[in-house]
C-alpha cells in the first residue's frame, strides 16, 4: 500500500516545471488520429515510462468503426506570386486542415477562400480544424491573415499523404497486488494545442512515472490513444480486461488556471465519483457535473454496453473557453503551477484509492480502552491530534465491514489521511481487521 504521507516529499512546483518542459518538447509535433506525429510523441514519452506501442492496421473493424487510412504530412505553404511564403505549416501546424489531402496548384483567391477557415470573432487566432472522414484540403489562418490576401492568384502546396497504414496507441500497465485496475486515459491526437491534449498526456505520464517506483495495491493501466477511434479500437481489443476496471479517469485540460472540474461516470454513483466529489469539496470553486454523452473518451468507456466506472477530470471543460481549439491554446495558456497542482490532486486521488479499505472492529462491545494501548497522543500538532483521536472513535464505530474509510471520512468530516493513519494504528493494536 502507498503511504498517505508520500505526497509531503514531492515538490509540486518543481514537478510543474518539469512537466512544462515536456510540453515545450511535444508542442511543435503535428499529431493526428494516425501517423508519425503520434509515434514521435509516444517515443518521447517512452524516455520516461516503458510504453508498449500497438499498431492497428487501416481497414481493421473496431466495434462499429473502421481504422482509417494513415495521414502524414511533410510540409505545407501558401506563396504569393512573388514566391514569398505567407502561410507556413512549419511556423504553426494548425495552418493545415488536419487530414488534408495533398494539393499543389496555382489558385485564384476566390477559390482559395473556399478552403480557408478563420475565426472572425478572434481575428488574431488560428482555428484548429479536422476532416477525418471527408477527403478535402484546407488551410486555417487568422482572420487578419485572410483579410490580407489581396492578390489575384496564389501558389498553394500541401505535401501530405493518406494511405493504408495503422493507428498507433501507447499503453503502460503496472501490475499491483491485485488484478483490479485503475484506468487512466488521455487523447494524443491533437497537433500544436497545449491544454487540450498535451496537459493530459503529460500529467498521465508523470503519474505513471511516479507509480512505477512504488508497490501498489491496485494495478494501473495508462492509455495514450487518439480520441474516439483510439478508445474504440482499444475497447474492441480488450473486452476481456474490462471487468477488472474498478476506477477510471479520462484526463484532459489540466494546465490552465481555472478551478478543477469533474464529470461523473454514467453510473453516477461509482466509487471514483464519490472520491472525486469528496476531494473536490476542499478545492476552491471546483465543480462536479453529471454525466452527459458528449465530451472525450468517457463517451466510449461509459457507453451502455461497457458502462465502466470512468469519469473525466479537467479544469475548464472543452468548448467553454475561447482559446479552445485555437492557436491561443498554446504554451502561454498553460502554466507550470497549474500542471503541478493538477498532478498533486491526482496523486491524492490515487492515495485515496490505494488506502480506501473496509475494516471490522474486533472489539465492538463497548468502546475499547485506547489509552492503555498507547493510541492517544501519538501525533504532534493540536488540531491534528484532536482529529486523530476523533478518527479513532469514528473508525471503531463504523467499521462493520460495510463502510469504507472514505465513507467514514465523509461522515465524520475528518481528513482522509488522518482517518487512514488512525485505521493503521488501530490495526496494529489488533482492534481492527481489514476485510
Ligand atoms: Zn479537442
Amino acid at each position: 500500500m502507498v503511504p498517505n504521507n508520500i505526497l509531503n516529499s514531492i515538490d509540486f512546483e518543481e514537478e510543474g516545471n518539469k512537466m512544462y518542459r515536456l510540453a515545450e518538447r511535444l508542442y511543435p509535433i503535428c499529431r493526428s488520429i494516425t501517423g508519425n506525429g503520434v509515434r514521435e510523441t509516444l517515443a518521447i514519452l517512452k524516455e520516461i515510462i516503458p510504453l508498449e506501442l500497438t499498431e492497428v492496421p487501416s481497414g481493421t473493424k473496431v466495434l462499429d468503426w473502421e481504422i482509417p487510412d494513415e495521414w502524414n504530412i511533410k510540409d505545407a505553404w501558401i506563396k504569393d506570386m512573388a514566391g514569398d511564403k505567407i502561410i507556413n505549416f512549419r511556423d504553426l501546424n494548425l495552418h493545415v486542415l488536419n487530414y488534408s489531402t495533398p494539393v499543389d496548384q496555382i489558385i485564384d483567391l476566390e477559390r482559395l477562400k473556399k478552403h480557408v477557415y478563420t475565426l472572425p470573432e478572434y481575428p488574431q487566432w488560428v482555428p484548429y480544424r479536422t476532416s477525418y472522414h471527408n477527403r478535402q484540403w484546407g488551410f486555417c489562418m487568422s482572420h487578419n491573415q485572410m483579410e490580407n490576401l489581396k492578390d489575384d492568384n496564389y501558389h498553394i502546396k500541401i505535401d501530405s499523404e493518406i494511405r493504408p497504414g495503422a493507428l498507433t496507441y501507447g499503453e503502460f500497465f503496472i501490475q499491483g497486488k491485485t488484478k483490479e485496475e485503475v484506468l487512466i486515459s488521455c487523447h494524443i491526437c491533437h497537433p500544436s494545442l497545449c491544454n487540450d491534449n498535451l496537459s493530459g498526456i503529460i500529467i498521465a505520464t508523470f503519474i505513471a512515472g511516479f507509480l512505477q517506483t512504488l508497490k501498489t495495491r491496485f494495478s494501473y493501466r495508462f492509455l495514450f490513444i487518439p480520441g474516439t477511434i483510439g478508445s474504440i479500437a482499444w475497447l474492441s481489443r480488450n473486452e476481456n480486461k474490462l471487468q477488472n476496471i474498478k476506477y477510471g479517469l479520462v484526463l484532459t485540460l489540466l494546465g490552465d488556471t481555472s478551478p478543477f472540474h469533474y464529470k461523473k461516470s454514467r453510473r453516477g454513483n461509482a466509487e471514483i465519483d464519490k472520491i472525486m466529489e469528496f476531494l473536490l469539496r476542499n478545492e476552491s470553486n471546483s465543480q462536479i457535473r453529471e454525466f452527459s454523452p458528449y465530451g472525450y473518451d468517457e463517451r466510449q468507456f461509459c457507453s451502455p454496453g461497457f458502462n465502466l466506472p470512468v469519469g473525466r477530470f479537467s479544469r475548464k471543460p472543452h468548448g467553454e473557453f475561447p482559446e479552445y481549439h485555437t492557436s491561443a491554446d498554446n504554451l502561454d495558456f498553460v502554466k507550470p503551477v497549474s500542471l503541478g497542482e493538477s498532478f498533486r490532486l491526482l496523486l491524492k486521488v490515487i492515495m485515496l484509492i490505494e488506502n480506501n479499505l473496509k475494516y471490522i472492529n474486533l472489539n465492538p462491545k463497548g468502546e475499547p480502552q485506547l489509552g492503555k494501548r498507547g493510541l492517544y497522543r501519538q501525533i504532534g500538532g493540536e488540531s491534528r491530534q484532536k482529529d486523530y483521536e476523533m478518527a479513532l472513535l469514528w473508525i471503531l464505530s463504523f467499521s462493520d465491514g460495510d463502510n469504507s474509510l472514505l465513507d467514514i471520512a465523509i461522515r465524520s468530516g475528518i481528513d482522509f489521511s488522518v482517518i487512514s493513519d488512525a485505521a493503521q494504528k488501530l490495526q496494529h493494536s489488533s482492534l481492527l481487521s481489514a476485510c
